[in-house]
């Protein structure tokens, strides 16, 4: 087992138990944990801020929920599984008969052995998710049961964590983990724990080119508060990645970003290519998702992307008690980081320039950019020179694409391309980005 696989595996046991929801103490563990290994700030959001269209509501937490015989013999337990409760319940306690309790049970539609997991952020009521096998046991017995659930809803904050790891360049790019999932690991932990990681492996390099934001959030509305409150700074970013669902034993894929030409996704493509991954999914841009709804709307258009392994609504334990540490293991999360790690190298050597002259050709000449003489010139597509590769980059620099994919929307190799550069950017008419 290599280091980075041992140490992925204690934090995925130590993680896996918490409790965690969209506010709470759950998540303030998680977070501070994740500092033992890089050095995230924890933000609070009071309830009742305005994020945009949304409200920070109040916060959840919860000691404990059970429905239990009237000898007290606990059929359903939160202390076995989080999951048993749905996420921001309210408190009850009281006796109900079957016909009463039974609109309060969520059973999965599909896998009677999984408790599924569901929620209700936005709406005051309580439920209990089971399996089939204790729901058949809980309509035999008939009741009266004992039910609790001891939670709490009242005016707190929502919790966040953020990591900026300035480069030399200005440019940003997001990475973006969502931290409100209980007692699942591949839909949210092993998202959690590849960024903390790779956050880690970013504070190793020394020196960087770009620079990261990383946000630690709780979905959607961690997401929105995030954009709200680092608003400028978000209209600036360009490029981002959410990482989650990266563990499971199944085949690697990628969701592409709004923009499928956008260079994020070639760089991903470029990763698997280059490590052997031939089998991929890729899964083009859709509104439905994770945070790169947020990232993607229309204030920010921030082109995100996810390399994944095993998909959020792609496989058969998605959102239950069955993706559990039997499904996911460091040994798979190690391996996606390495695509991650491949495609953060790429985005280090990722240049981008702007042309300082956009109105019209500067004149060539006077920069000692065009032939002596004049009149000669009949371009050939299998002879390209330097003049060539000039007037593309002056084509196309306008900030959004890279020498990369300058050279491959041209044919002409990036090195030619990076030699021009260069000396356009020597003469003042190009600018890095
Ligand atoms: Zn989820």
């Amino acid at each position: 087992m290599s280091k980075l696989v041992s140490e992925l595996d204690a934090y995925l046991r130590r993680l896996f138990p918490i409790n965690r929801s969209i506010t709470g103490n759950g998540n303030r563990d998680t977070l501070r944990i994740l500092r033992e290994i890089v050095p995230l700030t924890i933000h609070e959001v009071p309830t009742g801020t305005r994020v945009f269209d949304w409200t920070i509501p109040d916060e959840w937490n919860i000691r404990d929920g059970w429905i239990a015989t009237p000898d007290g013999r606990r059929i359903v337990d939160f202390s076995a599984c989080n999951l048993h409760v749905a996420s921001y319940s309210e408190p009850v306690r009281g006796t109900f008969r079957w016909g009463e309790l039974q609109p309060h049970l969520h059973v999965h539609p599909e896998l009677p052995e999984a408790v599924p997991y569901r929620t209700f952020y936005y709406r005051r009521t309580w439920g209990f998710c089971l399996t089939r096998v204790q729901y058949r046991e809980l309509e035999h017995l008939g009741g009266p049961f004992e039910v609790a659930i001891e939670s709490e809803l009242k005016p707190g904050s929502l919790t966040y964590g953020e990591l900026l790891i300035p480069g030399e360049s200005a440019r940003e790019i997001l990475l973006s983990c969502y931290i409100c999932h209980p007692s699942m690991a591949n839909d949210s932990l092993s998202g959690v724990l590849l960024t903390t990681f790779l956050a880690r492996d970013l504070l190793r390099r020394g020196r960087l080119h770009n620079s990261y934001r990383i946000a630690f959030v709780p979905e959607t509305i961690g997401a929105i508060a995030y954009c709200a409150l680092n608003e400028q700074a978000m209209r600036r970013i360009d490029t981002g990645l959410v990482i989650t669902t990266v563990g499971g034993p199944g085949r690697f894929g990628y969701k592409q970003s709004f923009n499928s030409g956008h260079a994020i996704n070639r760089l991903i493509e470029e990763v698997f290519e280059e490590r052997g991954v031939r089998d991929y999914v890729t899964y083009p841009f859709d509104v439905h998702g994770s945070d790169e709804r947020q990232y993607s709307s229309i204030g920010f258009r921030i082109n995100t992307a996810t390399i994944t392994r095993d998909k959020y609504y792609e496989y058969p334990y998605y959102h239950t008690s069955l993706d559990n540490l039997d499904f996911v293991s460091a040994g798979q999360i190690a391996e996606t980081f390495e695509l991650y790690r491949g495609l953060i190298d790429k985005l280090e050597r990722e240049r981008r320039y702007i042309n300082l002259h956009p109105n019209c050709e500067v004149m060539l000449s006077k920069h000692d950019l065009y032939p002596k003489t004049g009149g000669g010139q009949v371009p050939k597509p299998n002879d390209v020179g330097r003049l060539d590769c000039v007037l593309w980059l002056l084509f196309h620099c306008d900030g959004t694409k890279s020498l990369a994919d300058i050279a491959k929307s041209t044919g002409i190799p990036v090195d030619s391309m990076r030699e021009a550069a260069t000396i356009l950017e020597s003469k003042g008419i190009l600018k890095a980005v």
